[in-house]
């Protein structure tokens, strides 16, 4: 992939290890797993090459951090509230933005629930605080910050939040987030809150009044808006109640595989026709279905392949959800954080050690990529969905 301008740095050379924080053993950003490239002929890797250059590639949904290498200490180390950026593996990972949603079901630094403004606060300062102590990954707050970041060898830094619990019953936290550099915000993550209702709830009441003021609220600032983790009917609502497209930044089609953690093709449906996107998620276990039960790329394409045939090629992406770390070792460690039991549908599956194909966010798009060059798909219709359709909906959802 044509190689980001990385100059070595690592999460807080700025300080001093030891002495200014706890030093926790992280995840190797590279080689973790003998994971499989997307087998192409030399002929085709070069079209993967030129489409590098040539096309913004923009991840709709990941998390850049990198996770302690022992997942025993997973919670001491949340508690410490810092999160290494993975620059090393970025500067690989051909993407030129990225939508990163930090770690907030995890920010417990305060709390053992999550969630709370406190730690979110925390959480992003100290990650904005890293960034802007290196050159190569940049706070994206514009458009033309996505442009320009291709054009300088750098990756932008889209600062999204998969739930909007930490705003209680406050609008204008909104826009103190909007301030601090956040520009997608998800209604619900899994359990309901004030704005409306998330996956795990039994029931669905749909989006609140005062989560249609919410909605309207980020229509006037122009923070994009997510429902990945709400419900059905919150979904829905947020969708018609919206002046702008709606994202479904990481979910898959509930049709190939019956779990909440996916979105019924109504649902699909109706983001597509008032002009969104969804992007197809490839966290562990997510993604699978009845014909390939086993999670690898193979199966992750399958959603994506089902909800273009729906909707349309204009309105799929991509939105990996992957991590540098043992995403599967985390979910054991995090079950309840992260509503896992509630996510996972009555199929059974065989359980993973890493999503092949799909391991990091370093080697998710070359893969994706190499998958569509290898399955006939055209260099136009590769560029909409790698990056120019998330770029078609901020350009109308990113007003100013
Ligand atoms: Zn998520």
């Amino acid at each position: 992939m044509q190689k980001k301008r990385y100059s070595g740095y690592k999460s807080f050379d700025y300080l001093e290890p030891g002495l200014d924080y706890k030093v926790f053993k992280l995840a190797p950003e590279l080689g973790r797993v003998p994971s499989t490239q997307v087998p192409t002929t030399p002929e085709q890797e070069t079209r993967v090459k030129g489409l590098f250059e040539s096309t913004l590639m923009i991840s709709l949904h990941d998390h850049c951090f990198v996770a302690p290498d022992n997942l025993s200490e997973f919670l001491e180390f949340r508690r410490w509230g810092r999160d290494a950026t993975a620059y090393e593996g970025l500067s690989v990972s051909g993407l030129d933005a990225v939508f990163d949603n930090l770690m907030n079901g995890t920010a417990m630094i305060t709390s053992r629930g999550g969630w709370k403004w406190d730690d979110i606060i925390y959480d992003l300062g100290i990650r904005l605080s890293d960034i802007a102590h290196q050159e190569m990954v940049v706070l994206a707050l514009k458009t033309e910050d996505i442009v320009r970041a291709k054009e300088k060898g750098q990756v932008a830094f889209i600062v999204s939040l998969e739930g909007a619990a930490m705003i209680e019953n406050e609008l204008d936290r909104i826009d103190i987030l909007y301030g601090l550099g956040v520009r997608c915000l998800g209604i619900a993550y899994s359990e309901a809150n004030a704005l409306g209702s998330g996956l795990k709830e039994p029931r669905d009441g749909g989006l609140t009044s005062f989560g249609r003021q919410a909605v309207k609220r980020m229509n006037k600032l122009g923070m994009a808006i997510d429902i990945s983790h709400s419900g059905d009917r919150t979904s829905l609502d947020t969708i018609e109640v919206s002046d702008k497209p709606i994202f479904i930044t990481h979910a898959g089609a509930r049709a190939l595989w019956n779990s909440n953690r996916l979105k019924p093709d109504e649902v699909i449906r109706a983001c597509a026709e008032r002009g969104g996107v969804i992007g197809i998620e490839a966290a562990p276990h997510t993604t699978i279905s009845e014909k390939n039960p086993r999670h690898s790329i193979e199966s992750f394409m399958e959603h994506f392949e089902y909800c273009a045939e729906l909707v349309g090629i204009d309105h799929v992406t991509f939105g990996p959800d992957a991590l540098f770390g043992d995403h599967v070792g985390l979910h054991h460690a995090l079950s309840d954080a992260l509503s896992i039991g509630a996510s996972r549908g009555t199929l059974e599956y065989p359980e993973v050690e890493w999503v092949d194909g799909l391991e990091s966010p370093a080697e998710t798009f070359p893969n994706i990529v190499r998958w569509l060059v290898t399955h006939g798909y055209s260099d136009e219709d590769i560029a909409k969905v790698v990056g120019g359709n998330v770029m078609r909906v901020l350009k109308e959802v990113w007003v100013r």
